[in-house]
């Protein structure tokens, strides 16, 4: 008997294809037998954890016999006093990803949309079409913008309408690296209906230095519907158990808890992020990191004829020229792993992260044995 399961499964998730990560460091050992490759893929941080966080997890093993705190109390208070906002403000997540699904599911349904931009998050048009709604998809800045490929606002604004239930804006934005500055971005916000969400991200905060870069929290009490969204995986480094958060408005916060899962953030990545949270010195050097290698990398693709969106994360979108999943493909070869955009409509971009100063050298290097520079 044939039978086709996929026509078992709701309309929405019968048209999606599956988020596509980072290549493992084992697969690639374990495909191409490359002995102690070095991994740019996934936008983790090059230090690794804080050792605060990883004696605070040791500490917490013997105990995983028992459920998690399902409210997350020490982590939500310890979130809540250094953000200034209340306790009932701060929902937890699985990573941020767990709270981008839950937003989805309660405010998304058939009949609704959603607003993204092109090259946005692949994250967000499959929480929304996994629900049913449908993602309506804004034309990004051009080529030539000082923010090339970036959001573009108005271009957003226009898609939204009475159906607009959630727009997702990422500040800065993976893999573009393009941020949006505090005034632009309010007055978007300011503008919109009284009947549409708006998440704005913010998983790379932390490694922003520009001055004219918003701290959304601060928003919140003029704009109920919004909801920032932060994670425990790129600078804390801990992208490995799973911790993020949402801050809104109690009410939202409310629904968003009425289809979270019990037990969501475990207990080891609740111990973590709240030891993480008072290694500032562990950030700042990350940060610190970062800001150098942002430097070394865009000098070595500058020397070399390369373009490169300019970013202010943790990572750089480079233009080849020519198409990227061979150069990606020749990339792994020489045991270094990092991220085609062709499933970003960016065909010819190579997305890096920032490593140490000796891994973006190995990064550097195997680039040019590639590409012949
Ligand atoms: C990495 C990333 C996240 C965070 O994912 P987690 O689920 O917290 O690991 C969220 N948004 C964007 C844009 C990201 O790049």
């Amino acid at each position: 008997m044939s039978c086709d399961l996929t026509t078992l499964a709701v309309a929405g998730v019968r048209g999606l294809r599956p988020y596509q990560p980072g290549k493992p460091i084992e697969d690639l050992e374990r495909e191409l037998g490359i002995r102690d490759p070095i991994k740019l893929a996934s936008n983790e941080n090059p230090l690794g954890p804080s050792p605060l966080a990883v004696q605070a997890m040791q500490g917490a093993l013997g105990a995983v016999s028992r459920y998690p705190d399902g409210n997350g109390r020490a982590l939500k208070r310890a979130l809540a006093q250094r953000l200034g906002v209340g306790e009932e403000c701060v929902t937890l997540g699985n990573g941020s990803n767990d709270i981008l699904e839950l937003v989805a599911r309660a405010f998304l349904g058939p009949g609704s949309e959603a607003v993204i931009s092109e090259h946005a998050f692949a994250v967000y048009p499959i929480v929304i079409q996994a629900v049913g709604a449908k993602a309506r998809v804004a034309r990004p800045n051009a080529p030539a913008h000082a923010m090339p490929y970036g959001h573009d606002l108005q271009a957003m604004s226009a898609l939204v309408n009475e159906h607009t239930r959630v727009v997702f804006v990422a500040n800065p934005n993976n893999p573009t690296g393009t941020w949006l500055e505090g005034q632009a971005l309010k007055a978007f916000l300011d503008a919109l209906p009284d009947t549409t969400l708006c998440v704005i991200d913010e998983a790379y905060l932390e490694y922003v230095l520009e001055p004219a870069y918003p701290d959304a929290v601060a928003w919140l009490g003029d704009h109920p519907r919004l909801i920032v969204t932060r994670t425990f995986s790129k600078i804390y480094g801990l992208a490995g158990v799973r911790a993020g958060y949402g801050i809104s408005h109690p009410q939202v916060a409310d629904l968003l808890n009425r289809v979270r899962q019990p037990f969501n953030c475990n207990s080891l990545a609740q111990r973590a992020a709240l030891a993480a949270l008072d290694d500032e010195g562990h950030v700042s050097r990350s940060r610190e990191l970062n800001a150098a290698g942002l430097a070394q990398l865009s000098r070595a693709c500058e020397e070399r004829g390369l373009g490169h969106i300019p970013s202010v994360a943790n990572f750089l979108c480079i233009e080849l020229a020519r198409p990227a999943p061979p150069v990606y493909e020749a990339l792994l070869r020489e045991a270094v792993i990092v991220r085609p955009m062709d499933n970003y409509a960016l065909p010819n971009h190579l997305r890096v992260t920032v490593g140490t100063p000796a891994q973006n050298t190995r990064l550097i290097q195997a680039l040019d044995r590639v590409l012949g520079t």
